[in-house]
């Protein structure tokens, strides 16, 4: 019997690599996926340090591992571990998927899926193509965020960051008029009247400071996307409630991201 023959009808094994991973919330989705379509799989969670990464992602080709969802600090590092990768993950720099495909190790991203899914859904395309949007983060997160904002058309995007520095690099490495940083110390300014206030910031993460903004001069119509899922609810998320806004949590995408990722890996 060849080595191919021998792995057949073996659980097909899947999982999150990360560091530390233990908060990550893939495994209850992925598991419970699993036990809905009665297939013959399981879905862990892989502690993986940095310094380890390129070794135990170039590993996966000789193991019965179909494939990882990467979560924070390794994406940079699994992008770069990748013998091909797809056209989002090229956009971005960053995997948050590897998957073998005939040998190769392919690095995806389904981050920009993942944040546009629930933001249609809830908040609909008219709305995004007729405000302002308000971006909070300039790192992994926040890429994929501008990714989909730029591709549904969005009129016009004010980035912020704790760290000046990065929103303005950033902005600068995109180049569009639509897009531009605006300065940490001014951005009550910057949120004043925008339509849409996304968190792609680590903030209000459990562990993490809340995030310092106030959301008094927002419109009463407006929506804020906050996609930390750690608490569900985040203070953010309960500050612009008691102001009467509306909110989408970071849950949302973390079931829309993975999603296409529970395709690659369990067919
Ligand atoms: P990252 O690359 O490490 O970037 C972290 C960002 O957060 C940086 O811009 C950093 O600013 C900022 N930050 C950290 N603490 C802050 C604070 N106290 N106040 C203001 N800004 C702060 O992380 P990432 O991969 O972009 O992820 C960011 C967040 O998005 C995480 O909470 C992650 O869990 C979440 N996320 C959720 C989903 C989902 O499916 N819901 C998917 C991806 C990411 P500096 O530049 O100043 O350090």
């Amino acid at each position: 019997m060849s080595a191919r023959q021998g792995h057949k009808g073996l659980l097909k094994l899947a999982g999150v690599a990360g560091w530390p991973v233990h908060h990550s919330l893939s495994p209850f989705l992925h598991n419970y996926w699993l036990k809905k379509s009665n297939l013959n799989g399981a879905y862990t969670l892989f502690a993986v340090h940095p310094d380890e990464a390129n070794y135990a992602f170039q590993s996966l080709k000789r193991t019965t591992i179909s494939g990882l969802n990467i979560t924070i600090p390794l994406k940079g590092l699994a992008y770069g571990a990748a013998d091909e990768v797809t056209s989002d993950a090229r956009k971005l720099g960053v995997c948050n998927v590897l998957y073998k495909k005939q040998g190769k190790l392919i690095g995806h991203n389904t981050d920009m899926e993942g944040f546009a899914s629930p933001l249609l859904h809830h908040i609909g395309h008219n709305f995004i193509l007729n405000n302002t949007v308000t971006l909070i983060g300039a790192g992994g997160a926040a890429r994929a965020v501008l990714g989909s904002l730029l591709a549904l058309g969005v009129p016009e995007i004010r980035l912020l960051n704790r760290t000046d520095e990065r929103a303005k690099q950033l902005a600068t490495n995109i180049n569009i008029p639509s897009l531009y940083a605006c300065e940490w110390v001014k951005r009550q300014q910057a949120i004043a009247g925008t339509g849409l206030l996304i968190n792609a910031s680590s903030a209000g993460m459990s562990g993490y400071d809340a995030l310092d903004v106030d959301l008094s001069l927002m419109p009463d119509d407006a929506w804020i996307y906050d996609l930390v899922y750690t608490p569900l609810l985040t203070p953010l998320m309960r500050k612009a409630q008691n102001r009467g806004l509306r909110t989408i949590g970071g849950l949302d995408m973390l079931i829309a991201q993975a999603r296409p990722s529970f395709k690659l890996f369990y067919g």
